[in-house]
């Protein structure tokens, strides 16, 4: 392939990192929604209202191990004169027989166990002798869960208001009362409370399935030898691993040659389980940029990809577009590592959420003092740089250079420091904008 091949199969105009990204997702809604089980549903966004079928708790119960009794039987209760109730039975939680408690008696009861009928105080084992004898012991025994045997005596030296100790029933919530909203995000506390409230499964955006690929004939798998001019694949890792991390199932397929049939063919294969492809490598202007190849001359039906060059460093070549007959998402991103991760945080993480549903589909960013002169950040391009971000001084530190090789300085980032477009250099002191990796 020639030099001009090349030239006009790039978009004569260079797009803005903000183009490409409205580009992105203007192409990309939720994924349709499905039922799940609760824990499979978890991160996701829910997509129906829930309403509460039954009250919680759904029965009047105890808050306390201690003992059910009538109110007034232990009004008059003190230190020196305590009421002596007679203990008719044992309630556990979980138990479905209830003793009624009449006038003078008792029941011992534990926490989470209903309240029998005709009881409406707990008197926690704490104000009591524990049970018929006095004394340590006895409080001890009152404590195991051995069951008491009905007719011995309790005292009991406080009394207890009516509705003590009582976790009245629908005094969580109400039947009928709105549980969550659709659009809420399942974290780990609405799960409980679906769980609560008796749902097994729930309607969700699903986990958008994540497919990525390498490119490069250069490249080895971890773990394996290195040969002349071989490197090891970085990027379907670093990927994969980011995927995951943005809340997408993510399925690596490892490097692919730079062969334009090979790539066509994985590619074929891997669309039937993807919500997204993401590739790395190949979308330059190299005698061997087989993506871009092979990409840019899909026929009408197997899709469109375009490749355009972004105002932006590192990350300048990008390739987008909608493939297969279900037209999936896919994004080409450059090869260097850094570039693939940059590119990956700026439009693939927000299109996986974008899949999902999610309310906040971007990386939140903040302004930071920059302890360290920028210079010559290249004019007309945002440029990212890998920053160590100090949350409490509320300082960033460049680490490593502007090298879009310099994987160990990313490992050791944990945000992208934004010199825009305009912007030249940064003095030393400096407020900037900078992206939090999280
Ligand atoms: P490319 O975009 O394919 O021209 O690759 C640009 C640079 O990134 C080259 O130095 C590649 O060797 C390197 N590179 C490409 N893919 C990977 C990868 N998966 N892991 C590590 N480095 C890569
Ligand atoms: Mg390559």
């Amino acid at each position: 392939m020639n030099g001009t091949t090349d030239q006009t199969r790039h978009q004569d105009r260079v797009w803005s990192v903000a183009e490409h990204l409205d580009d992105v997702l203007s192409k990309i809604g939720p994924l349709d929604p499905i039922e799940l089980q609760l824990l499979d549903a978890q991160g996701c966004v829910l997509v129906e209202d829930i309403t509460v079928p039954v009250a919680l708790p759904p029965f009047d119960n105890s808050s306390m191990d201690g003992y059910a009794v009538r109110a007034a039987d232990v009004a008059d209760a003190t230190e020196s004169t305590p009421a002596v109730l007679t203990v008719i039975g044992d309630v556990a939680a979980g138990s479905g027989e209830l003793p009624g408690t009449g006038p003078g008696q008792a029941v011992r009861i534990m926490t989470g166990a209903p309240v029998p009928p005709g009881a409406d105080a707990v008197v926690p084992v704490e104000w009591t002798d524990g049970g018929t004898g006095q004394g340590p012991a006895a409080t001890m025994r009152a404590h195991s869960a051995a069951p008491q045997d009905a007719g011995g005596e309790v005292r009991v030296h406080r009394p207890a208001a009516a509705g003590a100790h009582i976790r009245a029933r629908g005094s969580d919530v109400t039947e009928g009362e709105p549980a969550l909203q659709a659009g809420t995000v399942l974290g780990p506390s609405q799960i409980g409370l679906l769980a609560a409230i008796g749902r097994g499964t729930v309607r969700v955006h699903p986990r958008p399935r994540v497919v990525v690929l390498s490119t490069g004939s250069e490249l080895v798998q971890p773990g394996e030898a290195l040969g002349p001019g071989q490197i090891h694949d970085s990027n379907s890792f670093q990927l994969t691993a980011a995927a995951r991390d943005a809340g997408a199932i993510a399925y690596r397929v490892g490097a692919v040659a730079d062969d334009a049939e090979t790539l066509r063919s994985t590619l074929e294969d891997q669309l039937i389980r993807a919500d997204i492809l993401v590739t790395s490598g190949g979308v330059s202007v190299g005698a061997y940029d087989v993506v871009k190849e092979t990409l840019a001359a899909l026929s009408a039906e197997e899709g469109t990809v375009e490749f355009r060059r972004l105002a932006m460093q590192p990350g300048k070549p990008q390739g987008f577009g909608l493939i297969g007959p279900d037209r999936i998402p896919l994004l080409a991103l450059p090869g260097n590592p850094v570039s693939s991760y940059v590119s990956f945080e700026l439009f693939v993480r927000p299109a996986i959420r974008a899949l999902m549903g999610l309310p906040e589909v971007h990386r939140p960013t903040t302004p930071a003092k920059c302890t360290e002169a920028v210079a010559s950040s290249p004019k007309g391009k945002r440029q990212f740089l890998r920053g160590s971000y100090d949350t409490e001084a509320g300082t960033v530190t460049p680490v490593g250079g502007a090298g879009s090789h310099l994987i160990k300085a990313m490992a050791h980032a944990n945000a992208l420091i934004i010199v825009p477009e305009d912007t030249t250099e940064v003095p030393a002191g400096a407020e900037v904008d900078i992206v939090l990796l999280g």
